[in-house]
């Protein structure tokens, strides 16, 4: 591994290290008790398959072993703590939807899902980093390009953050959102009528 390519692995696994817990306090309540889990095989074995999710599982190891049954299932959630396949975190789960308090705060959980993601796009040639199939390739990822999601992740997490803190959004949180995920219009009374009218 080269040094650029160890330390893109390594603000990559720190970077999924700080989201981690965000998404597993939103959703923990919920997947604890699902009937439903959504955790496939199919969807661990992206990390098998990836070589740069398998870097990152090489450098910071499970504890557990995968079998093909359950993946990295273990009865208390995902074994791994980096290296999980970004789809893990772009869940789309209607129960804890349904469980915020309104639109303003599950648009944050879709940033929030997406961010993870987004430090890994268009790494090289439009690919993202864990469609890169072959050492060759992952060699070529520059980590100013890497920088440049990783930055925008970061930014959009902050605001995140910032609104747990204080309930607000600035001015600005809109362009920073907006490079994760569209920003939706949500229904104000100034607006209601214009949206209203719009998919009436
Ligand atoms: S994300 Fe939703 S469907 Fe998946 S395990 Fe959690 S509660 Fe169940
Ligand atoms: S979160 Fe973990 S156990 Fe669930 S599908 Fe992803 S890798 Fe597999």
């Amino acid at each position: 591994m080269t040094s650029e390519l160890f330390q893109i692995v390594k603000e990559y696994a720190d970077f999924e290290a700080e989201v981690r817990p965000w998404i597993a306090k939103l959703c923990g309540p919920h997947c604890s008790v699902c009937e439903t889990v959504c955790c496939r095989p199919e969807y661990c074995r992206e990390s098998i398959d990836s070589p740069f999710l398998a870097l990152l599982r090489e450098t910071y190891p499970p504890q557990t072993k995968y079998t093909a049954e359950r993946g990295w299932l273990t009865p208390s959630g995902c074994a791994l703590a980096c290296g999980r396949p970004p789809v893990c975190y772009q869940f789309s789960c209607r129960k804890i939807a349904a469980a915020l308090p309104d639109d303003s705060h599950r648009h944050l959980m879709n940033v929030l899902s997406n961010l993870v993601s987004h430090a890994g796009k268009r790494a090289l040639a439009g690919r993202h980093i864990v469609e890169i199939m072959d050492a060759a390739g992952l060699a070529q990822v520059k980590i100013t390009r890497f920088h440049k999601r990783l930055d925008e992740a970061r930014k959009a997490f902050e605001v995140i953050q910032a609104f747990k803190m204080n309930g607000r959004l600035p001015a600005s949180a809109r362009t920073v959102l907006s490079k994760i995920a569209p920003v939706p219009t949500f229904p104000t009374p100034q607006n209601r009528k214009v949206i209203s009218r719009r998919i009436s």
